[in-house]
């Protein structure tokens, strides 16, 4: 399965650009969408799952080697991808009373379960897989938020699908929750196309093996969270500064970010070579690599995605 997105763009009726012209090879795996709140994401999540239509461009799902006609038209055969996907939106409502059994076996019935043993083995199955079995006898209304997400899940894998959308799924989890949560995405990942959108950098850098980032409708860089940050070696320097100081170091050089720490800025910033001896050269990370591409510094971008395409 492959998922070949090639210049879409929309605008909504109120001016905002949301999309332009974005183009974006998604393979089997788990596929990490990055960028801050606004940049699009939604959009493009909500495009590839038929639930709005882009101005401009084409979406398709497929094997590379399908034959004409047996690839997926994602933008004017809706009733097909439909059939093949999992959308798990960014906020989804419950009924709150009924339990996460009664209501998995319901959806179950609209998937076209008509059997009521296979029912039962298909809806135990997932929630199982998706660690609620001890609890699915309780009213989701008492759910907590991972549980709710996990119980997401469980609804968007019924009929196997091939291609999966989760959008800001870790947002207000706590971190046991969330490391649980991607832990099963990671286990999906491995059968179906997985497309993770986020704004949170380490969802990325743990679980995906492809990643893009985008800002304000625009790609700005396709690559392999590893590769992006290896791309990134020797051009990272740190610095820890008093607060009065971090004017004039954001004058001078190209800072990527700041971190507080004990009280004191942790100052990174992109440069060549050295830029003076009050700095250290340090390990990047995809923090780095993040917030390089945003801020635009010159060469971030070149080399991870020369090093992305490479590989
Ligand atoms: P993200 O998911 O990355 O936060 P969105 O796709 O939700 O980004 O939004 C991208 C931009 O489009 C934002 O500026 C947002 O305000 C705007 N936008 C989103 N949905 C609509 C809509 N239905 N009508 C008008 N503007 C919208």
């Amino acid at each position: 399965m492959h998922l070949a997105i090639r210049g879409v763009s929309k605008t909504y009726t109120n001016g905002v650009r949301a999309l332009r012209s974005v183009s974006l090879d998604i393979p089997r795996g788990m596929y990490g969408l990055l960028g801050p709140n606004g940049a699009g994401k939604s959009t493009l999540m909500r495009t590839i799952a038929t639930l709005q239509e882009p101005d401009l461009g084409s979406i398709t799902l497929g094997d590379p080697t399908s034959q004409p006609g047996q690839a997926i038209d994602v933008i004017r055969e809706k009733d097909r991808v439909r059939r093949t996907l999992g959308y798990l939106p960014q906020e989804f409502g419950v009924y709150p009373s009924v339990s996460a059994e009664r209501l998995l076996d319901h959806f179950a019935v609209l998937e076209g379960f008509v059997d009521r043993g296979e029912r039962r083995r298909v809806v135990e199955a997932l929630l199982r897989q998706t660690n609620l079995w001890d609890v699915r006898r309780e009213r989701l209304g008492g759910y907590s938020g991972g549980m709710r997400q996990r119980f997401g899940i469980a609804v968007a894998l019924l009929g196997g699908p091939s291609l999966i959308i989760v959008d800001e799924p870790t947002a207000g989890l706590d971190p046991a929750e969330r490391v649980r949560f991607l832990n099963l995405l990671s286990e999906i990942g491995e059968q179906a196309v997985v497309i993770l959108s986020t704004h949170i950098v380490d969802d990325v850098a743990e679980l995906c093996s492809r990643m893009a980032i985008i800002d304000k409708g625009e790609i700005l860089l396709e690559a392999e969270p590893l590769a992006a940050v290896v791309a990134l070696r020797g051009r990272v320097w740190r610095r820890v500064v008093a607060k009065a100081e971090l004017p004039d170091v954001e004058r001078r050089h190209r800072v990527i970010c700041t971190k507080l720490q004990a009280g004191r800025t942790l100052v990174h910033v992109y440069a060549e070579s050295s830029p003076g001896p009050e700095f250290d050269q340090t390990e990047p990370d995809l923090e780095d690599v993040y917030f390089s591409v945003m801020a635009g510094h010159q060469g971030a971008r070149a080399e991870a995605a020369a090093i992305g395409a490479a590989s």
